[in-house]
């Protein structure tokens, strides 16, 4: 028996790494799920191997029609929406803070916050009316702690983990959980996007990133896709009916001092 049976989820940013591992997870622990992204081809070809309890649907997180769409796409082939993970995510605007391009800042604004705040927007109606439903958003270390993240997208993450707690008073009534997971160093293409690099070279600079990571965090390894992925696979389980409005850090004691 699959922990996650029966069970339907969404997962933003499901076509590469942390998302990747998630699609993965909950596949094989019986949901069926629907993965957003903008990368169509690799959103094609896992809808060629990964058979019909998968499925995959454009969607920009921050456009507020291309959420909605994804939402009534998930609802109308899988027939409800049981697990909302919001995950999509980059770098983001960087430079000094009297070099923030103001245009950059409203983007990265628009993906990491308004992203997350529109998946609960068409996610939590659903799930009110069937008086269940978990919520889980990727926050990271950056929110929590200075210093591990460019300026503003440590400043959404902070606002992504605080939204889902606040969040959680509003739902528990209704039996709809708000969780958020922090991850430390977790070896996927995030990094070398970050640095401008094309899809498939900063999926092989994630390889580059395992060994730098496993130097410089205390837990001498790289996190990997599935750490986060199991904790997100707990916080949409069954098994985790009472935790509600709490913030996971998955960092290998990273931020333990
Ligand atoms: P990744 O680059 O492998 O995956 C991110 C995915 O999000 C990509 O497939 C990308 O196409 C997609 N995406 C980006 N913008 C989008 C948008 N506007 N709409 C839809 N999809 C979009 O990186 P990852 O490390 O797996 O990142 C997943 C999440 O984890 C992000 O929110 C990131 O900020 C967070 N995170 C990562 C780390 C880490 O060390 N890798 C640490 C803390 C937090």
């Amino acid at each position: 028996m699959g922990r996650l049976d029966g069970k339907v989820a969404i997962i933003t940013g499901g076509t590469s790494g942390i998302g990747r591992g998630t699609v993965d997870l909950f596949l094989k622990e019986g949901a069926k799920v629907v993965a957003a992204d903008l990368q169509d081809h690799k959103g094609e070809a896992m809808e060629r191997e990964l058979g019909e309890n998968f499925s995959y649907c454009r969607a920009n997180v921050a456009h507020e029609d291309e959420v909605k769409n994804l939402v009534d796409h998930t609802v109308k082939k899988f027939g409800k929406l049981d697990i909302l993970f919001n995950n999509a995510g980059y770098g983001g605007v960087g430079g000094e803070l009297q070099e923030i391009d103001m245009n950059g800042f409203d983007e990265t604004v628009g993906v990491l916050l308004k992203g997350v705040v529109l998946g609960y927007k068409y996610a939590v109606p659903h799930m009110k009316a069937q008086k269940s439903g978990s919520i889980i958003s990727t926050a990271s270390v950056a929110g929590l702690q200075a210093g591990y993240g460019p300026l503003v997208y440590s400043a959404c993450k902070a606002a992504v983990h605080h939204f889902s707690r606040c969040a959680a008073l509003e739902l528990a009534p209704h039996f709809v959980r708000s969780n958020a997971i922090c991850p430390g160093g977790i070896a996927t293409s995030i990094f070398g996007s970050g640095l401008g690099l094309g899809t498939q070279v900063a999926d092989q600079f994630a390889e580059v990133m395992k060994t730098h990571l496993a130097k410089i965090q205390p837990t001498p390894r790289s996190g990997l896709p599935e750490d986060i992925a199991n904790a997100a696979l707990f916080l949409a389980s069954d098994e985790s009916t009472f935790v509600n409005g709490q913030t996971i850090a998955v960092d290998g004691a990273l931020t333990a001092g």
